[in-house]
């Protein structure tokens, strides 16, 4: 069995190397646990070695593990492609949405936003490598997307995230977190709400910390090899 209270604490340590090395200030960057396909219970040990947020790309799975933890005090993260019939269910359980991408659905979660919860976090998705199987918008339409979203009452703008080409060349890798943090510190000047910049994951997290990420996303580093399919 994997000892996931372990995990975190070298992660974390891994996580302050990493600030450090780019003379960041410790505790700026902050871990996103990405829990699809694992049980509830195995999100449970991590919560109870101090984890709060949680990422889910696939809203029934989600649904079911955030009912099963509804006793945890958690934060939740939609961090998968959206479709619009998704959005209802999005807008009621989750904190963040990290994979906006769409106007009509930033419409559609500010509209279904319950009025008895705060305002919804919003991250936008950015297409950084403009691939054309990859979900997210173009750096080219960034602009207008994101002032339509900044004009919705019930959704708060908080970033970017990225999910760069698969590379193992490092000078790729590099340039793409770096267009990344170049379009979020621009944006940063222009909305005052925007603290976010998610981009890192178990393979990149070091690369992306050096770039200026401040939230990675972590799977496979903390719960292991996903075995199921994920979907
Ligand atoms: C699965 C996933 C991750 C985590 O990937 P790992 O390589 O397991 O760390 C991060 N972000 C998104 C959007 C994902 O879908």
């Amino acid at each position: 069995m994997i000892d996931i209270k372990k995990r975190l604490q070298s992660l974390h340590n891994t996580i302050n190397q990493a600030e450090t090395q780019a003379q960041r200030p410790q505790n700026s960057v902050q871990l996103l646990a990405v829990s699809k396909t694992w049980p509830a219970e195995l999100l449970r040990q991590a919560a109870n070695a101090g984890q709060i947020c949680f990422g889910e790309n696939y809203l029934q799975e989600a649904l079911i593990k955030i009912k099963a933890l509804a006793d945890l005090d958690l934060q939740w993260h939609f961090i998968g492609p959206i479709q619009s019939n998704k959005t209802k269910d999005i807008a009621q359980h989750f904190s963040w949405v990290q994979s906006v991408a769409r106007i009509k659905i930033a419409q559609r979660l500010n509209k279904q936003r319950p009025d008895t919860l705060p305002a919804l976090n919003v991250c936008v998705q950015v297409n950084i490598d403009d691939e054309k199987t990859k979900f997210g918008t173009s750096a080219a339409e960034l602009d207008l997307l994101v002032d339509e979203i900044d004009q919705l009452d019930r959704l708060v703008l908080r970033g970017l995230m990225v999910i760069p080409t698969k590379t193992d060349n490092i000078e790729q890798q590099h340039s793409a977190f770096q267009r990344a943090h170049q379009l979020f510190t621009k944006l940063q000047d222009q909305y005052p709400t925007i603290d976010t910049l998610s981009m890192g994951m178990t393979a990149d997290m070091n690369s992306a910390i050096t770039q200026g990420s401040t939230m990675i996303r972590v799977g496979t580093g903390i719960f292991g090899q996903r075995h199921t399919p994920a979907e």
